[in-house]
């Protein structure tokens, strides 16, 4: 294997793409381990609770020949913070793929590929990391990126609303908006947003509704 570059990758699978606007696509996920947060709601503990294995690049292509129409998400866990899903990246669309990189929220997108969709995960209160948020990448996305809210009650809603509104992100990428559906139910939340006739997307996890109580590798 030599010095090529390696990551840590807690799991890879083959999958129906589930909440972004690929939602319905066939699509192979590389799950990264590890994260810098430690959202309330967190349903990914295994991506840095457990042990995982280190992969290089090479073997995590050959994997995905495995699937030659699938479109590439690449989430975790915190993928930013393994310095090789950079070269990743580039391999997955060299390789010609439509390439998705789910992120936190907190860590710089500067240097992912503009060729990626970026879909970044704004943590709202209930999460306990909304603080942790880094703003400037508002300035770093483009129409085809996507800007995720997670919520789980009117206070969550309210501060998103604000956020949307103060930094006009309707105009930079697609904002979507996502219930904590243990707590929150989608059609309350759809309520909110006609109420208030929000330019964002109600967003629902689609493999939730596909494969009820999986929880891994979906
Ligand atoms: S950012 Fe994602 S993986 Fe990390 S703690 Fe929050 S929900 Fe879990």
């Amino acid at each position: 294997m030599g010095s090529e570059t390696q990551v840590k990758i807690a799991e890879q699978f083959y999958s129906i793409q589930g909440e972004s606007s690929f939602a319905g696509y066939p699509c192979f996920f590389i799950r990264f381990a590890d994260c810098n947060l430690r959202c309330t709601y967190c349903d990914t503990r295994y991506a840095y609770e457990d042990d995982h294995p280190l992969f290089s690049i090479s073997q995590i292509l050959a994997e995905l020949q495995k699937y030659p129409g699938a479109i590439v998400e690449v989430t975790g866990g915190e993928p930013l913070l393994q310095k090789g899903v950079y070269p990743l990246l580039e391999k997955l669309l060299a390789a010609g793929r439509t390439v998705l990189l789910e992120t936190n929220g907190s860590l710089s997108l500067t240097d992912v590929p503009r060729d990626v969709v970026r879909i970044m995960d704004m943590k709202c209160p209930g999460s306990g990391m909304h603080e942790q948020m880094d703003f400037d990448n508002f300035d770093l996305l483009d129409p085809k990126d996507e800007i995720k809210f997670v919520m789980g009650s009117r206070d969550d809603y309210n501060w998103a609303v604000q956020l949307v509104s103060a930094y006009g992100l309707q105009n930079k990428a697609t904002v979507t908006f996502s219930p904590v559906t243990s707590k929150l139910s989608p059609a309350t939340l759809a309520d909110w947003i006609l109420e208030d006739n929000l330019p964002v997307r109600l967003r629902l996890q689609l493999h939730t509704i596909i494969w009820p109580g999986k929880t891994k590798g979906y």
